[in-house]
């Protein structure tokens, strides 16, 4: 009786297969991580939840890019403290949380964000759990808030390369997914049965393909296997989760190569379907389009200027134009409406997918508008243009249209120069303008259907013309 007792106590039959309920334990000798490079204030927060007597920990993103020699973008704390009991232990903490509760602890512009220890919850979750989780019938988790220990806390989490605590009481290192191992050979791998995870939760496919690109790494072959099959559950995500992961994609400072990692997995689609559309209409030119777009806003990002989402969208979904414009033409409008009527319904199309706010989708469209604009600049309208808000976003994009091909009879040039140039210098370009009209036949061409004005091979949006 008693030998079986022990047995049993000893046995390691207890254990989940591959759920370590003790962690790999990396002490200081061996990792390159220093408390000197976390923010002052994270270590503030964990000290002090420690010395209330809570466990606290710097977790995630931080540990990985710290261990990568990445500056991380922000410290997130984890605790086995409530919200409740994280709020109280500071003067400027507030709860917040769409999906999850977190605390924010504010010090003036930094926020740290704590969570607290939660768990998976698994398919047969009690009744009691049901007032905390949710799942959709396609397994999807639609709430999360059950609190839990580190292990489960641990395994919760997406990829292994996440699921690092740094304790800094200690600096060492606890490892419950074998994070660390994959860090050295720069592997994204899901935690647990891929499918099942991604079923959970479909954003963790954008995530892994965002994590790729930011850190240069390969995902495993088994956390990479079900992802183009299963792309399309990104359809079932709400629009405005959507819209901060998009962002997340595509200002994190590497787009073009996220973007083509997106096109790899079959991501894209769901995400920009008119613009994928477009892509498989008019590949060299869409391409060409969205790829420079997100090579100059890289740039800009790695040269610390700022970038804006208005932008960003006016060229991932200007190649889905073309095919609008037309139809609406084909029902009778003439140009310029049937400009206006196609932006408008490829901008509600779009934010039924990404809830891109109105804060966006107008400087977007004017945006648009403005290269309905720039080719006319008779008479005062040229500086009237200048002066307008939106120009230099207008002139880019013009610029941006240029580089990926379209004919605009080096509209582009012209308005450099004209930038440049003096009073009296820009009245004589204005006037070689009237000239250059007087002289060719064009303007009557011009007259004809928009489709007759698309540049040579590309599928692109009424010219504008030079009357
Ligand atoms: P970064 O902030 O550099 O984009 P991060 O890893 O910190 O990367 P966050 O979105 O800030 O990413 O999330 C913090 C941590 O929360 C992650 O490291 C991961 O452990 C966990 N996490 C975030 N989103 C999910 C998810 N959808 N499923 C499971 N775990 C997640
Ligand atoms: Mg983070």
């Amino acid at each position: 009786m008693l030998k079986k007792l022990i047995q049993s106590l000893r046995s390691p039959l207890r254990r989940a297969p591959n759920k370590p309920e003790t962690p790999a334990v990396i002490p200081r000798s061996q990792h390159a991580l220093e408390r000197e490079q976390i923010s002052r204030y994270a270590l503030s927060v964990v000290d002090r939840l420690e010395k209330a007597g809570y466990q606290a920990y710097l977790v995630g993103g931080c540990v990985r890019d710290l261990l990568l020699g990445v500056e991380p973008k922000d410290f997130d704390v984890a605790t086995n403290a409530t919200p409740e009991q994280v709020r109280a232990e500071f003067r400027n903490a507030r709860v917040i949380g769409r999906r999850f509760k977190l605390v924010h602890v504010h010090f003036g512009r930094e926020i740290i964000e704590v969570a607290t220890f939660r768990a998976n919850h698994s398919e047969d979750d009690g009744e009691e759990d049901a007032t905390q989780s949710a799942r959709h019938e396609s397994g999807r988790i639609l709430r999360d808030n059950i609190y839990g220990n580190q292990e489960q806390d641990a395994q919760r989490r997406d990829f292994t390369i996440n699921a690092l605590y740094y304790d800094a009481t200690q600096e060492r290192i606890l490892d419950y997914a074998n994070g660390a191992s994959d860090i050295r050979h720069r592997l994204i791998r899901l935690i647990g049965d891929p499918e099942q995870r991604y079923q959970e939760d479909p954003v963790r496919m954008l995530r892994a393909v965002r994590f790729a690109a930011k850190l240069d790494f390969d995902i495993e072959a088994q956390t990479a296997a079900p992802i183009q099959r299963l792309a399309p559950l990104l359809r079932d995500i709400p629009a405005p989760r959507l819209f901060d992961e998009v962002l997340k994609l595509f200002l994190g400072g590497h787009a073009e190569r996220t973007f083509e990692l997106l096109l790899a997995y079959d991501l894209f689609a769901p995400l920009f379907p008119a613009s994928a559309e477009a892509l498989a209409r008019n590949p060299d030119y869409t391409s060409r389009l969205i790829r420079q777009a997100l090579a100059n806003t890289d740039t800009r990002i790695r040269e610390g200027k700022p970038v804006t989402p208005a932008f960003l969208f006016a060229a991932l979904l200007w190649p889905a134009l073309p095919a609008r414009v037309i139809y609406h033409q084909e029902q009778g409008l003439p140009p310029l409406p049937a400009m206006q009527e196609a932006a408008h319904d490829l901008t509600l199309e779009q934010c039924r997918r990404i809830a891109i706010p109105k804060r966006f989708t107008i400087p977007m469209r004017e945006i648009w508008d403005m290269q309905e604009r720039l080719p006319r600049r008779q008479g005062k309208r040229a500086d009237m243009l200048l002066e307008n808000p939106r120009f230099r976003a207008g002139y880019d994009f013009l610029l941006l249209r240029e580089s990926a091909g379209e004919q605009t009879g080096n509209l582009g040039q012209w308005w450099t120069r004209y930038q440049e140039l003096s009073d009296s210098q820009r009245r004589e370009m204005i006037r070689a303008l009237s000239l250059e009209d007087a002289k060719g036949p064009a303007r009557k061409r011009r007259r004809g259907s928009s489709r007759k004005r698309h540049a040579p091979g590309a599928d692109k949006p009424t010219q504008g013309t030079d009357e």
